[in-house]
């Protein structure tokens, strides 16, 4: 048997939301890879070996991943939301990139149902005209890059959705990012806190920019800002399609 790497996005964490592509991957997998809190969300069975690890440790997983599937194992590499947001699917390139066969390895990335997406889709449709996703963990990139990516998108007038807002070991770096979106879009614009989206521990928050406090995001929150047009219509939050 010849084996395979399918590195697959589990969604935002409602079982309904898993894709059929993803639960026929799980179904054949001999192994399962991933951080802990993710491969926790797969069923066990027997035949099927899980290989939970912590965050930190991406690139180890994806080699480890890479040389099972080398040995023969149907290997499924697991991320939440999408794995190419974020996650795990650039970690196996990147590990894949020191492999001196890299068309050697069935590799395939199923896609998954992204947080910023199932936020955008409890909130109404706050992403309806141009938007820009940003990552604001600066693990792997300058906080002053972060800056600069937030008041550019601010200058252009796009809205914006944040992955990784804040942590434990970055306190500061949120209430940053708040003062340069007020500068950069004004107290009005709203936005939105979208924590555990699609699991029981769901909750909503919409405030304006002169409004919102640092507490009001955790990493498992989903920040989403409006553009200058976003605005209520009832309950929900949408940005109208047309601009001008
Ligand atoms: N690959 C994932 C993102 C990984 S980064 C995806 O496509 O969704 C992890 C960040 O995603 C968290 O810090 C949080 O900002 C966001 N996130 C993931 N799941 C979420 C959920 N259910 N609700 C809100 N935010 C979520």
């Amino acid at each position: 048997m010849t084996g395979w790497l399918a590195i697959a996005g589990l969604g935002p964490g409602d079982e309904a939301l898993v894709t059929e592509e993803v639960r026929a991957a799980l179904a054949g997998a001999t192994d399962v890879v991933g951080y802990i809190p993710y491969v926790a969300r797969v069923v066990p069975r027997e035949g099927l070996t899980l290989h939970a690890s912590d965050n930190r440790v991406e690139l180890d997983r994806a080699a480890h991943a890479l040389d099972m599937a080398a040995a023969g194992k149907r290997v499924v590499v697991v991320s939440s939301g999408d794995p190419g947001v974020f996650a795990m699917a650039a970690a196996v390139f990147e590990a894949l990139e020191t492999r001196p066969d890299p068309d050697g390895f069935d590799i395939r990335i199923l896609p998954g149902i992204t947080a910023m997406l199932a936020a955008a889709a409890r909130l109404g449709a706050p992403l309806g005209h141009d938007f820009c996703a940003i990552n604001l963990s600066d693990n792997l990139k300058p906080w002053d890059l972060i800056e600069k990516r937030l008041r550019l998108a601010a200058e252009a007038g796009f809205a914006m959705a944040f992955y990784n807002p804040r942590s434990k070991s970055r306190p500061h770096g949120f209430a940053r990012v708040l003062e340069i979106l007020r500068e950069g879009c004004g107290p009005k614009t709203l936005i939105s806190f979208a924590r555990a989206v699609t699991t029981p521990e769901e909750r909503l928050t919409t405030v304006t920019l002169a409004e919102a406090t640092p507490e009001m995001a955790d990493m498992r929150t989903m920040v989403i800002v409006g553009n200058s047009d976003t605005r209520r219509v009832g309950r929900w939050l949408y940005t109208p399609r047309r601009v001008g």
